[in-house]
């Protein structure tokens, strides 16, 4: 079974479409490089679109009705977006899910120390990262500081092209006889991956006060620029990212070069269609959630509780709540639980089987199953979910494929889909192929990302037997 590339179906004004969506998605990724600086972005969105906060409506005490929007925030990492539909909530919404979180290195809560005339972060990385390719690039540092006043700073150092970037060094070639016999695994060091901030020492007059000077000096900077003190670290939430907003790829333009396209090209493509829905049938659900990379755990991950109580909310704010049909509405819920695919890679053929492996340019991903060793962990979609959804995306003529992570045994990977099939609702891996997923920069086709953003808006409207 061959499946068309994307590129060759589009006319003129397609393609125009196509480059238009993907500059829009590009700046956001660009802008967008946290999980808290995701939801800002959603929520600006969300109001431009005419949405209102679930404390807005909660407050304004009106009934919500169909083709009413309205969003909700969990401690400002995850977004839930409704637009009502007017068949009864109990017969099930068309879910949209995506995750925001991306890999990174955080901060320790104990980050800051100086060696070797030189002061440096420690960090423990967040999600599976060869760490290899976390050295000798530039790096942002972006997150916020909770002080003990109950303000927050937030901080984001090496985005402007007049700010300063950091890194984490790596050995010279010259002296890496010993280091590169070492497994790749290990080639850097999780312990080793700290973050170089400064090397100026404070001038001191008191030869009793000379000791940690270049630290010293850092913290007199963060001090004077944020008001920070060192103390403040251990309430906070800085992760190092790579510096630097996303580019196009390719001497075509037909690909973006950018960091955290795991999950944020799905989220992105996702939440545009979710803004731009029009009279759904069914409500319509966007579901920006966090903490994916390390297991969905945690109040603002997949498997809290907080999407079923904001569901019981809006179904309450509809007058439709009880206990009976919160279950009904989240069995009888249809979901696309979307994250990224791996492409075919030319370079590394040998990781993947030929006929079921994505390919950058021929549409949005459908995965039936995930998981590793013999698919443990997966969700694994109903064959009629898929024949169903066939039809959806054929008859929206959206270009669109089928594909497995890799070839059996060659490793696995989980997304949040298993966690909702937990309600009994219909639900499949879904999204856009990268090639360097989870690398400081990810690659992903514009096509692709045009075409993922149309087959959630043809899901959008679907309409169920
Ligand atoms: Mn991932
Ligand atoms: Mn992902």
């Amino acid at each position: 079974m061959e499946r068309k590339n994307a590129w060759e179906t589009y006319d003129k004004s397609q393609e125009k479409k196509v480059m238009k969506l993907a500059e829009q998605y590009r700046q956001f990724i660009s802008a967008g490089k946290t999980e808290r600086e995701c939801v800002r972005l959603t929520e600006k969105m969300a109001r431009e679109a005419g949405y209102i906060s679930l404390e807005e409506a909660l407050t304004s005490g009106d009934t919500l009705k169909p083709g009413d929007k309205v969003y909700a925030i969990h401690k400002k990492k995850l977004a839930v977006l409704f637009q009502i539909g007017p068949e009864p909530l109990e017969k099930g919404m068309n879910i949209l899910g995506a995750h925001i979180d991306s890999p990174r290195l955080d901060l320790k809560q104990n980050p800051l120390y100086e060696d070797g005339e030189m002061a440096l972060l420690d960090t423990h990385y967040y999600g599976g990262i060869k760490k290899y390719q976390w050295a000798a690039i530039p790096l942002a540092l972006h997150g916020v500081v909770a002080r003990k006043d109950g303000t927050v700073v937030e901080l984001a150092i090496g985005e402007d092209p007049s700010d300063p970037v950091l890194g984490i060094s790596d050995l010279l070639i010259h002296l890496s006889g010993e280091q590169l016999q070492k497994k790749a695994a290990v080639v850097v060091e999780g312990e080793n991956l700290n973050i170089i901030v400064g090397s100026k020492p404070l001038k001191s007059k008191k030869d009793k006060e000379k000791k940690e000077l270049i630290l010293k000096a850092l913290l007199e900077i963060l001090k004077e620029k944020y008001e920070i003190e060192e103390e403040d670290f251990l309430s906070a939430e800085l992760e190092a990212v790579p510096a630097g907003p996303a580019r196009d790829f390719g001497i075509d333009r037909s690909m973006i070069m950018g960091y955290g396209q795991d999950d944020r090209i799905c989220a992105f493509t996702s939440l545009t269609a979710q803004l731009q829905a029009e009279n759904p049938k069914y409500t319509a659900v966007c579901l920006l959630t966090d903490k994916e990379e390390i297991g969905s755990m945690g109040a603002t991950g997949m498997q809290s509780r907080y999407f079923e109580n904001v569901v019981a909310e809006v179904m309450n704010l509809t007058g439709q709540y009880s206990e009976l049909a919160l279950r009904r509405c989240l069995q009888n819920s249809h979901m696309l639980s979307s994250d990224v695919s791996a492409a075919f890679d030319p370079n590394y053929a040998n990781a993947f089987e030929k006929k079921n492996i994505a390919y950058l340019g021929h549409g949005m991903v459908f995965n039936k199953y995930t998981g590793s060793r013999g698919k443990s962990g997966s969700n694994d979609a109903c064959a009629e979910y898929i024949g169903a959804l066939r039809k959806v995306m054929d008859d929206a003529s959206v270009n669109w494929q089928t594909a497995e992570l890799g070839k059996v045994d060659q490793g696995g990977g989980g997304t949040i889909a298993y966690i909702t099939a937990n309600y009994g609702m219909d639900v499949i891996d879904s999204g856009v192929a990268l090639l360097n997923m989870h690398s400081p920069w990810e690659v992903s086709s514009k096509a692709d990302i045009y075409e993922a953003y149309r087959g959630y808006k043809a899901f959008q409207k679907a309409e169920w037997n």
